[in-house]
């Protein structure tokens, strides 16, 4: 099955999307994650991004389709794959849609997470992440456990607060995507019927049953049959034999035209012309004969 994922960030589809690899036997491809891993190894691209993923704006679309080629070319995406936060431009999603075409492997469905903006404000900004075993942390719903304990083995977890979740990043980060992703991206898919909407807001396991009841509910193959047939629909219609045969006379009337005229020919049009001239002209008056 090959899935794209789509909603606000913190809308929940990462986990969501760690579900689902379960559930499947697919993986999870989240580009943001990709981005961090490089990050963290302090590649050019890590530092390159660095800037742009504090600000909350978008890392460019080249770079992007550039990840999004090599990871789909690994092994363990051939069986199928949930993308997680890719596309998130018009320019990306055509060049996924272009890269698929290649691979002759279509998406089955486009899953849209719909949460309520406050809610999601309320979740960034209360994630915290354990720095030595990356366990995920929320000051309002899952703080640090008591007594800490980090699987690392180091004891303490030691939480900080990623630089896009600091409160006004996150509200940055849900601008940027109600501009560049959420509007542009429902209409570049709108046409094909492969998107289904998941409400995501509640609780985890609440949306999990949703989004698996919306998957199954959407039968994959279906929304693929729709959107062939709204492709074919939308062909130009091929030029009808009738447009031909209107437009052969004219064109064998112009080669008459342009071709040279035989001696008897000629002779005739010439005398037509003098009959012709001399029909034009005045009547002489006769004069009578002088005696
Ligand atoms: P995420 O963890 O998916 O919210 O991504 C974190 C940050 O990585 C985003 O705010 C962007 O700066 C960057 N990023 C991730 N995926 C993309 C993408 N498809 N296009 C552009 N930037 C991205």
């Amino acid at each position: 099955m090959r899935i794209v994922f789509m909603g606000a960030p913190g809308s929940g589809k990462g986990t969501q999307a760690q579900r689902l690899v379960q559930h499947f036997g697919i993986p999870q491809i989240s580009t943001g994650d990709i981005l961090r891993k490089h990050l963290a190894e302090g590649t050019p691209l890590g530092l390159r991004a660095k800037e742009i993923m504090a600000s909350g704006a978008y890392v460019d679309d080249e770079t992007m389709l550039a990840i999004i080629r090599d990871r789909l070319a690994q092994p363990d995406a051939s069986k199928g794959f949930i993308l997680d936060g890719f596309p998130r431009t018009v320019a990306q999603a055509q060049g996924l849609s272009k890269l698929l075409v290649d691979l002759a492997t279509p998406l089955d469905v486009v899953v849209s997470f719909e949460a309520n903006n406050d809610e999601i404000i309320k979740r960034l900004s209360g994630r915290r992440v354990c720095e030595y075993c990356k366990k995920v942390f929320n000051v309002h719903t899952a703080p640090p456990s008591v007594p800490p304990e980090c699987v690392d083995g180091r004891g303490e977890h030691q939480v900080v607060q990623r630089d896009d979740d600091q409160e006004a990043t996150v509200r940055e980060r849900l601008r940027v995507y109600e501009e560049k992703t959420r509007k542009p991206l429902a209409s570049f898919y709108s046409y094909t019927g492969l998107v289904r909407t998941v409400d995501a807001d509640g609780d985890i396991d609440e949306v999990t049953r949703r989004l698996l009841a919306t998957l199954q509910a959407g039968g994959a193959s279906k929304p693929a049959k729709a959107a062939k047939s709204k492709r074919r629909a939308a062909r130009p219609a091929k030029r009808k034999p009738a447009a031909r045969r209107r437009a052969k006379p004219a064109k064998t009337k112009a080669k008459a035209k342009a071709k040279p005229k035989s001696k008897a020919k000629r002779r005739v049009v010439k005398r037509v012309k003098r009959l012709a001239a001399r029909k034009s002209r005045p009547a002489r008056r006769k004069t009578s004969k002088r005696r």
